[in-house]
């Protein structure tokens, strides 16, 4: 039985409707140890054959027996492995993976079977130091010459002991010289292995060698002649460690080995090196998106764990306080609001009795004993008032060195019941009254002081100007600090506490009229007799009551959070923008590498590459540069992050940003994710490419 046998093959190319028969009936038959020339002009149909014959092509008509099977009758599985197993590929263009090493090029055959890293380096320097390249094993393929690449080329095509070694044009980029080392090599390979080799060759001399010559012309076969003189080479050497005593085989259990996952990392590792700048580039540019994404997730949990702390900064478990939600009874919006006002909303005469009055028939229905008493000796109803006055609000002081200067007062609060000697920082310090005011620590440095009591006692000017009921409120009065208190909100700005009452009388008389608006209350307060009653005016307030709502600092908090949610929904249209746009950017990029690297593909395929193995490649590279952008991208979040922070705390006192260590998973995973699925298309585009086309690609 022949061991390569074709019958009646027909071959024709479709060119839009018409066809273009390449090849006409060809029947021929060859031998093992046959080492035959291919001869015919351009175009005569030389190298259709020849991808016939190699299962690169397998649309044509006739058939193509190896070893009395038909290779029409294989799947596509068993056409990768013929490829892999049975044919041995060199190319008049060398066709080495450019960004592999000699070894690597050598090797990667087996790698594509899995093959043992020390069995399959050994097997390929064995190869590689009979064909005189022992010293290039290192070297890339562009620090080759051209005999020396097709040297390379010849033992990636042994590597995986072929039984038919296919040469198209193998000699055609060399010079005679190198030529003739050629084709001894492949004389060699044909004699002292027992291959049948099948080379295509322009040039008589060379076919003269040979065994046989076959001659081609328009597709039809005009010549096959075998040459009675050949002359077998007399001495033999091995070039190649045959199946028998190969480890391979002895390790090799019955099912098929294919390229590892680890092997895939290498070589996109490999491939990504050589395109760095490309691909580092192209990291930054996903890392960006990914920083947006952490920096926003991490400014929605330091505010909210912000917000959390203000509203437990002060709390006595005795006092109620209730101040206006902002909303309506039934929960709407309050229109006509003028966005975030930093006025609070006031209580009125009126409200402030039906709220106690709804709140007493509430507790009486609870059986609670304790009622809210709004006058005289048993009074429990206090008042409070709280206004944002950066713009508005200022002290004059002189400086600990003598000099005159300024502060702005970033907010005022009137002194809280449950505010006691215990909230200030110094012993000197006492609760304000009239023409008194608290302020908090920053005044300190501010004043030019080192020791907290110095400041104490001091006397300020107090300029305060806000509108109040339509009237423009002039404050401005000498006032002594009687002490400082420590403030969880602006903690590095400068804070004011002041006695209610003396607010009150600050206010009527700035107004300068007869008829003088006394302050309205922001806050009320209720000192219960237990922390059963306040828990039960708290229900009460949250189930029946949706106007209202607790603290100051819990308005705040809101206002503070409505400013953030605003600016966060900003930051995620923002993210996912930029994600999509990374998205669509490691695709293009992955999808320029596939058209950059078609003749690897084509390469690839002709020693045995599974379309499974070439997506796997693919989408290792992907992946690889959704980790490497994940990482970069996580490491610049926490630099930024940091420096954030750091500038947050300088300006307000506190940061609100903190990240959490699961917005780096989500992040990593996002990563991941965008680039595999970034990768499939064109991995799965690589995968599809049709190996003789690929080859032919410029
Ligand atoms: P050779 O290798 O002998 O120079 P080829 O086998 O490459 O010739 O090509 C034989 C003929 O088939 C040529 O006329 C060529 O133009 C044509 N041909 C080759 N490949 C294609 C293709 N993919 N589509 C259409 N025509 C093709
Ligand atoms: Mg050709």
């Amino acid at each position: 039985m022949a061991e390569l046998e074709i019958k009646n093959v027909v071959k024709e190319y479709s060119l839009g409707k018409m066809k273009f028969r390449a090849l006409e009936d060809i029947n021929l038959s060859f031998e093992k140890g046959e080492l035959v020339s291919i001869m015919g002009e351009s175009g005569s149909g030389k190298s259709t054959l020849m991808n016939l014959i190699g299962g690169l092509d397998s649309d044509y008509q006739g058939d193509i027996l190896i070893d009395g099977k038909n290779l029409k009758d294989f799947k596509d599985k068993q056409l990768d492995d013929y490829r892999k197993k049975k044919i041995g590929f060199v190319f008049q263009s060398f066709n080495l993976i450019p960004h592999l090493s000699i070894l690597d090029n050598v090797t990667i055959a087996l790698t594509l079977s899995n093959v043992k890293e020390s069995v399959k380096n050994e097997k390929a320097i064995e190869i590689l130091t009979k064909l005189g390249l022992k010293e290039q094993i290192k070297k890339k393929p562009t620090q080759l010459s051209g005999g020396q690449k097709q040297r390379v080329a010849i033992a990636r095509a042994l590597i995986n002991d072929p039984d038919i070694i296919l040469a198209d044009e193998p000699t055609g980029a060399l010079d005679s010289q190198t030529t003739t080392q050629i084709l001894n090599l492949l004389k060699e390979i044909a004699d002292d292995e027992g291959k049948l080799v099948i080379m295509v060759t322009h040039s008589e001399k060379v076919a003269s060698i040979s065994s046989r010559v076959v001659e081609i012309s328009d597709g039809k076969i005009v010549r096959d002649e075998k040459a009675e003189n050949y002359q077998k080479r007399t001495t033999k050497r091995q070039l190649i460690i045959h199946k028998e005593d190969q480890e391979v085989a002895q390790e090799k259990p019955k099912k098929e080995k294919h390229l590892s996952f680890l092997s895939a990392l290498k070589l996109s590792i490999h491939n990504m090196w050589a395109s760095k700048v490309k691909n580092i580039l192209m990291a930054i540019g996903v890392s960006i998106s990914l920083i947006a994404l952490i920096i926003m997730l991490s400014f929605g949990s330091g505010l909210t764990g912000y917000i959390n702390s203000l509203a437990q900064s002060y709390s006595d478990p005795t006092i109620a306080t209730i101040s206006k939600s902002g909303l309506d009874r039934n929960g709407n919006e309050i229109e006509d609001q003028g966005g975030m006002s930093f006025m609070p909303d006031m209580f009125e005469e009126s409200e402030i009795s039906e709220i106690v009055t709804e709140l007493n028939t509430y507790l009486q229905q609870n059986d609670s004993e304790f009622r809210v008493i709004t006058e005289g000796e048993d009074k429990n109803l206090s008042y409070g008032y709280f206004m944002i006055t950066m713009a508005a609000g200022s002290i004059l002081y002189t400086k600990a060195d003598g000099s005159s200067a300024s502060s702005q007062i970033m907010a005022t609060y009137t002194t809280p019941p449950y505010y006691d000697e215990n909230q200030l920082i110094t012993d000197n310090s006492k609760i304000s009254g009239e023409d008194e005011i608290m302020l908090s620590r920053a005044i300190v440095s501010a004043m030019g002081y080192e020791n907290p009591e110095d400041v104490v006692g001091k006397t300020v000017k107090l300029q305060i100007n806000f509108s109040y009921n339509d009237t423009l409120i002039n404050i401005d009065k000498d006032v002594t600090i009687s002490g400082l208190v420590d403030v969880s909100v602006f903690s590095g700005m400068t804070v004011m506490y002041i006695d209610y009452d003396y607010l009150d009388k600050c206010v009527i008389e700035a107004q300068n009229t007869e008829n003088p608006t006394g302050l309205k209350p922001s806050q009320l307060y209720i000192q219960t007799d237990s922390e059963q009653t306040t828990d039960l005016i708290n229900r009460y307030i949250s189930q029946n009551r949706k106007d209202l709502t607790g603290s100051v600092e819990e308005q705040l908090a809101s206002m503070f959070s409505e400013m953030m949610s605003t600016f966060s929904v900003a930051l995620a249209i923002i993210g996912g923008i930029s994600l999509i746009v990374a998205l669509i950017m490691i695709l293009v990029v992955l999808y320029m590498s596939v058209s950059e690297r078609t003749r690897e593909i084509g390469v690839l395929k002709s020693i045995g590459a599974r379309k499974k193995d070439i997506k796997l490649i693919f989408s290792t590279e992907s992946l690889l540069i959704g980790i490497i952008s994940a990482i970069s991208g996580i490491l610049l979040s926490l630099i930024i992050i940091g420096v954030l922070t750091l500038i947050f705390n300088s300006l307000l006192g506190f940061a609100p940003i903190a990240v959490e260590w699961q917005y780096l998973l989500i992040a990593f995973a996002i990563s991941v994710v965008i680039s595999v699925l970034a990768g499939l298309y064109p991995a799965s585009k690589a995968a599809k490419l049709d190996p003789v086309e690929s080859l032919r690609h410029e």
